[in-house]
């Protein structure tokens, strides 16, 4: 997907504040933060939002969790807690046409 801005990140072809990858997944900082943390989890298959999972896409989605929580706690949010977060399609306030899960926190307590 050439004109995506999502999938030129995860091939490196558009800079990102990257805090994780592995072969399915990449996690970057969001570049206008709604909250004092706020990391956008990415698979790198081009999904265009939640609305469009397969069958197949079961396992990336546990994935996804599971790279949320340990960002969570790498950015050390996890006993204060966090939001998860997807928007689906422009009705749900979706921009970018490419899969993400937002997480959000590190709000006062
Ligand atoms: P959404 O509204 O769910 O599609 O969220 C898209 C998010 O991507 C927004 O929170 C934007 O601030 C964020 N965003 C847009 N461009 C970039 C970028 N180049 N690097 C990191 N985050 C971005
Ligand atoms: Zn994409």
């Amino acid at each position: 997907m050439d004109d995506c801005l999502f999938c030129q990140i995860t091939n490196k072809k558009e800079p990102a504040n990257i805090l994780y990858e592995d072969d399915e997944i990449i996690a970057f900082k969001d570049i206008y933060p709604k909250a004092p943390i706020h990391v956008l989890v990415v698979p790198k298959k081009h999904i265009l939002s939640v609305d469009h999972l397969k069958e197949e896409d079961k396992g990336l989605i546990g994935e996804l969790f599971l790279v949320a929580k340990k960002l969570a706690k790498d950015q050390k949010i996890s006993e204060s807690g966090y939001k998860l977060l997807f928007n689906v399609g422009e009705g749900g306030g979706q921009v970018i046409g490419h899969l993400h899960l937002h997480l959000l926190g590190g709000w006062k307590k």
